[in-house]
C-alpha cells in the first residue's frame, strides 16, 4: 500500500524487527516509522527486511521442513495448533494493544473480531485437518487382478504469505493456521503498516511449542523490499496472498517463475441489492455494517446500493441514520465505534472519491469530508462515513475500489436491471441481498457474478465453507477443506494387484 521509501531515524522509539529461525531480529537493515493513524504519531520502528535476512528466514522454514515438525503425527499437529489459539487467547491484551496501535481501530471491533477470529483460525483447522478424507478407487485391470487408487496428502513445502493491513491478524492467521495444519513451514510478510501482531505471533509460537524455523516473518515493503524478495525467491514452493488486485498481478507473475501455485485473495466493488419485500431495519442494520465497519476498509464491503424504487427514501433515511450514530475518538474506549483510515496516504486515495463524487454531480445524502474530533486526534486519519445518491453510471466511484465507509445508492424497478448493474464490474468478491421471498432470493443469488452472496445478512461466516473471489477478485478458494486443497499435494498411489 504505501510506496514512501524506509528512512533511516535515529529517535528512540520502540522497534519491530524479523522473527526468523525461532528467535527475534532486530534487523540489520534500514527502519521505517510506523503511525499511529488515530493520532498521526509515530509510534515504532520498523525493522526493513534486507535481502540477506529474507533468505536466511527462507532457509530457516526450508530446514525446518526435514525437522521435528516433519515427524508429527496429523493429531500432534493439530494439537500444537490448538496451544497457539489458546496462546493469543491468553495474551489477547498484548494482541489489542498492539493491532489497536497499528490500525486505530475501536477496541470494540478488535475485541470482538480482529482477535477472537485471529486465534478461532487454529481451532478450525486443527479440527478440520484430524477430520478430512481423502479418495480411494478401485480399478478393473485386463488380467481381472484390479488395482486400488488411493491418495494421501503431502505439505508443499515453504509458504510465503503476504497479508494487507485491513484485517491483520484475522487475515494473516487465516492462512498460517491452514498452511501449518498441512505441515507445510511458512515465511510471513506482514503489511508495512501493520507489523506488529505477526510479529507478536512468534513469541505465541514458542510458548505452543512449534519447533524453530517452522514460523518466520520478515518485516518490510513490496516491491524492491521484503515482499519482492520473498516472493520471487526460488526456495519459496507457493506463495499466498492477499491485498490489492494490482499487486496480485506482480505476485502472480513471481509466482510464474518456477511455475509455484499462488492463491489471490484480491479487491472488490460489492453490490448490495435491497428488494421491495426486504425487512428494511434489518437491511438498513446489514448494509450499515457492510459500509461503516472498519471505516469501510473491508474486502467485503458494500460500495454500490441498488434499492428497489418503492423503499428508497425510506431505505435511505435509516442507513444515513444508523452513519449519524458513529462516533470518531480514542480507539481504546468502548464508546467509540468509529476508526481512523489506516493512513494519510490512504484518506487522500478516499478524499480524491468524495470529491469526484461531487463532481460528478452526486448528492451527498451524508458526510462527504472530515469529522470533527478531539484535539488529541485531529492529526489522525479521520474521514465521515458518506453516503450518495443521483451518480451516471460511468463514474469512477461506481467502479473502482474506494475502501473507505461510503456507498451510492440507486433506485431499481426491476430486479434483472438491478443484476445487471450489480454485475457490471471487474471484480466478483461479495454481494448482499436482501429479501424476504425465498424464490427471489434464490433466483437472484444464483445470477450475482460473486465468490460469496449473502441473503439477509452480511460477513456471516462459517469457516468451512470456501471463500474467495471470481473474475478480478482473485483464484482459489480458502476455507475448510477447500483451503487445504492449496496447502497441500494430493498424492494418487496406484496399487496393481
Ligand atoms: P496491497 O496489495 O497494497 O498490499 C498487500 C501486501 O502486499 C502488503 O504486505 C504489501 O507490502 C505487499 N506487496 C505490495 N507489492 C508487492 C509486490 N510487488 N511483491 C510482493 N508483495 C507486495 O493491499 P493493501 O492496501 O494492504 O490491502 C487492501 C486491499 O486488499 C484491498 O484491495 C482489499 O480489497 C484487499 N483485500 C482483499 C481481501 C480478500 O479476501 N479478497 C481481504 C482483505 C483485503
Amino acid at each position: 500500500m504505501s510506496a514512501s521509501s524506509p528512512q533511516i531515524l535515529t529517535k528512540s522509539l520502540p522497534e519491530v524487527g524479523h522473527f526468523i529461525g525461532g528467535a527475534n531480529v532486530a534487523g540489520s537493515g534500514e527502519k521505517f516509522e510506523k503511525t499511529n493513524p488515530a493520532t498521526g504519531e509515530v509510534i515504532k520502528l520498523v525493522a526493513s527486511a534486507t535481502r540477506d535476512e529474507v533468505n536466511r528466514a527462507v532457509s530457516a522454514a526450508k530446514e525446518a521442513l526435514a525437522g521435528p515438525w516433519s515427524k508429527l503425527s496429523v493429531q500432534e499437529r493439530a494439537g500444537v495448533l490448538r496451544k497457539i489459539a489458546a496462546e493469543i487467547i491468553k495474551r489477547q491484551d498484548d494482541f489489542l494493544q498492539a493491532e489497536i496501535l497499528d490500525t486505530g481501530k475501536p477496541v470494540t471491533l478488535a475485541s470482538h473480531l480482529d482477535i477472537p477470529r485471529g486465534a478461532a483460525n487454529f481451532n478450525i483447522f486443527a479440527d478440520l485437518i484430524v477430520g478430512i478424507p481423502t479418495e480411494a478407487f478401485e480399478m478393473p485391470t485386463p488380467d481381472g487382478e484390479g488395482a486400488i487408487n488411493y491418495s494421501i496428502r503431502r505439505p508443499r513445502g515453504v509458504i510465503a504469505i503476504i497479508s494487507p493491513w485491513n484485517l491483520p491478524l484475522l487475515l494473516t492467521t487465516w492462512k498460517i493456521a491452514p498452511a501449518l495444519a498441512c505441515g507445510n513451514t511458512v515465511v510471513v510478510k506482514p503489511s508495512e503498516e501493520t507489523p506488529s501482531t505477526a510479529t507478536l505471533l512468534g513469541e505465541v509460537m514458542n510458548a505452543a511449542g512449534v519447533p524453530p524455523g517452522v514460523f518466520n516473518v520478515v518485516n518490510g515493503f513490496g516491491p524492491g523490499s521484503a515482499g519482492e524478495f520473498l516472493t520471487t525467491h526460488p526456495s519459496v514452493d507457493g506463495i499466498t496472498f492477499t491485498g490489492e488486485t494490482v499487486t496480485g498481478e506482480a505476485i502472480a507473475s513471481a509466482a510464474a517463475k518456477g511455475v509455484r501455485p499462488v492463491s489471490l485473495e484480491l479487491g472488490g466493488k460489492n453490490p448490495a441489492i435491497i428488494c421491495k419485500d426486504a425487512d428494511l431495519d434489518k437491511a438498513a442494520d446489514g448494509i450499515a455494517r457492510a459500509v461503516y465497519m472498519n471505516t469501510g476498509q473491508v474486502c467485503l464491503g458494500t460500495e454500490r446500493v441498488y434499492v428497489a424504487s418503492e423503499i428508497f427514501d425510506d431505505f435511505a433515511e435509516r442507513l444515513v441514520a444508523r452513519g449519524k450514530e458513529l462516533k470518531p475518538g480514542d480507539p481504546f474506549d468502548a464508546a467509540t465505534s468509529l476508526g481512523p483510515l489506516i493512513s494519510e496516504e490512504h484518506r487522500r486515495k478516499v478524499m480524491r472519491y468524495y470529491k469526484a463524487a461531487v463532481e460528478d454531480g452526486a448528492e451527498i445524502l451524508l458526510g462527504g469530508g472530515v469529522p470533527d474530533v478531539d484535539i488529541a486526534y485531529k492529526n489522525g486519519s479521520w474521514i465521515e462515513p458518506t453516503v450518495w445518491k443521483g451518480l451516471p453510471g460511468n463514474s469512477t466511484v461506481l467502479h473502482e475500489e474506494i475502501f473507505g465507509p461510503c456507498c451510492h445508492l440507486e433506485p431499481f424497478d426491476d430486479i434483472a436491471a438491478a443484476v445487471e448493474k450489480a454485475n457490471d464490474t471487474p471484480y466478483g468478491l461479495a454481494a448482499t441481498l436482501w429479501s424476504q421471498d425465498v424464490s427471489t432470493a434464490h433466483k437472484t443469488a444464483a445470477k450475482l457474478e460473486a465468490g460469496i452472496v449473502w441473503v439477509n445478512s452480511w460477513f456471516l461466516r462459517d469457516l468451512r465453507t470456501a471463500f474467495g473471489g471470481s473474475k478480478q477478485s482473485g483464484i482459489g478458494r480458502e476455507g475448510g477443506v477447500h483451503g487445504l486443497e492449496f496447502y497441500s499435494e494430493l498424492k494418487n498411489i496406484c496399487v496393481k494387484l
